[in-house]
């Protein structure tokens, strides 16, 4: 190493600003700096180990440093890192879109790459704006906004953060957003007042389909992270909400895009969590785990049908200008693509079954501490609220 440990400590205080961190409070202490990772555990440039119990942030799929994954990414670096699929093609992001259209639920085949979550997501909404003004103008003419969830949360770029719904974050750049429309969330938890689960979901539905009855001709979309709330503090939300809602969408025609960020790649028990409800989104968006926790790639998938609405002579203006530079990289394209592979070969999902049980009844005997409150689960997805907060 170039520099000493001393000056890396220093280096980091004085040149980097951390995401969602207050550096005051950062700069104050001790900065953890990692240096390598092998499996599960992650070691820091003083050599301490540690067990890297959120997965880098609910990424890392089959450990840190694996030998395939590896080898995947070296094999392409030799042939090529980047080029730019503005217009021309590369093989890696051919292979994994069709590989992405296959595993991916019902009729979702058309694959649009970025490199956040946040990005997946404002594209869907923006995939969503336009799909009605490309078929109708005139007649959608208001379908402008969108609802989302309360605490929802999509990312943080603005148009994500304008779904969003999480005071702390958003707050402050209420001025800067576009307007969204809010349902409360079936977080059985905070809601007793309401009954049980049932109820609960009931009533957050009926908020729903007062709001589509009331404004559908208003609304491109609904946006919501199917089972899970990830971000909001893992909020479950109970059997069939996902499914009511998605008919309710149906039923008032618009869109359903479910954000699988975090949920997607097995976490919660199948391979996308909208299968466990037998739903097939209009939009979906991945990220997080998409690449193994390697590199940053995200995907919005869609269908035949919402595709279509743009294709026509360029005059007519259907076109989606959106895109990133980094879109559909080669080297992000084969992590993700060896990544899935792994998956299905190694088979994560029905290791994420066999062990959902054993943790259920681990965290079981938590509930005899007095501070715990709730304990939430959805396959490898747990939350634990505490009594008061
Ligand atoms: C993390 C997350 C995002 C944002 O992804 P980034 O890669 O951090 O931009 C969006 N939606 C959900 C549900 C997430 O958990």
């Amino acid at each position: 190493m170039a520099y000493n440990v001393q000056d890396l400590k220093q280096f980091d205080k004085a040149y980097v600003w951390h995401p969602f961190t207050q550096m005051k409070n950062y700069i104050a202490e001790e900065p953890l700096i990692i240096e390598r990772g092998e499996g599960s555990y992650l070691y820091d440039i003083d050599g301490n180990q540690y067990l890297d119990g959120y997965a880098s942030l609910w990424v890392n799929v089959h450990g840190h440093n694996d030998p395939e994954l590896n080898a995947a990414i070296e094999q392409q670096i030799k042939k090529i890192s980047h080029s730019t699929l503005l217009g021309s093609a590369n093989v890696p992001s051919i292979l994994l879109a069709k590989k992405l259209a296959e595993i991916t639920p019902g009729h979702l085949t058309k694959v649009f790459y970025s490199d956040t979550g946040a990005a997946a997501v404002e594209i869907a909404l923006k995939i969503a704006y336009q799909y009605w003004k490309n078929i109708d103008p005139k007649k959608y003419a208001n379908k402008n906004t969108f609802i989302s969830l309360k605490e929802a949360y999509h990312g943080d770029t603005v148009g994500a953060v304008s779904v969003g719904g999480m005071d702390l974050y958003h707050r402050i750049f209420r001025p800067l957003l576009f307007d969204r429309l809010e349902i409360p969330s079936p977080y059985v938890y905070r809601m007793e007042e309401y009954g049980d689960p049932d109820n609960i979901v009931d009533y957050c539905l009926k908020k729903l389909e007062t709001l589509l009855e009331e404004r559908h001709q208003e609304i491109a979309g609904l946006i919501i992270e199917p089972l899970v709330q990830g971000a909001a503090g893992i909020i479950t939300h109970p059997n069939g909400f996902l499914k009511r809602a998605a008919e309710l969408c149906k039923k008032y025609r618009i869109l359903l895009i479910c954000d699988e960020v975090a949920v997607g790649f097995g976490r919660t028990g199948t391979l996308f969590a909208c299968e466990q409800e037998s739903v097939e989104p209009n939009i979906l968006c991945l990220g997080k785990a998409i690449t193994g926790g390697y590199l940053p790639l995200a995907a919005t998938i869609t269908s035949e049908n919402i595709y279509s609405a743009f294709l026509g002579h360029p005059d007519e203006n259907k076109t989606f200008y959106h895109g990133h530079t980094y879109t559909g990289n080669q080297l992000v394209c084969s992590a993700a693509l060896k990544n899935i592979e792994l998956i299905e070969r190694r088979h994560l999902v029905e290791d994420i079954q066999r062990k959902t049980p054993i943790i259920s009844r681990a965290l079981h005997k938590l509930r005899a501490l007095p501070i715990v409150g709730d304990i939430r689960q959805k396959g490898l997805m747990i939350g634990l609220s505490t009594k008061s907060y």
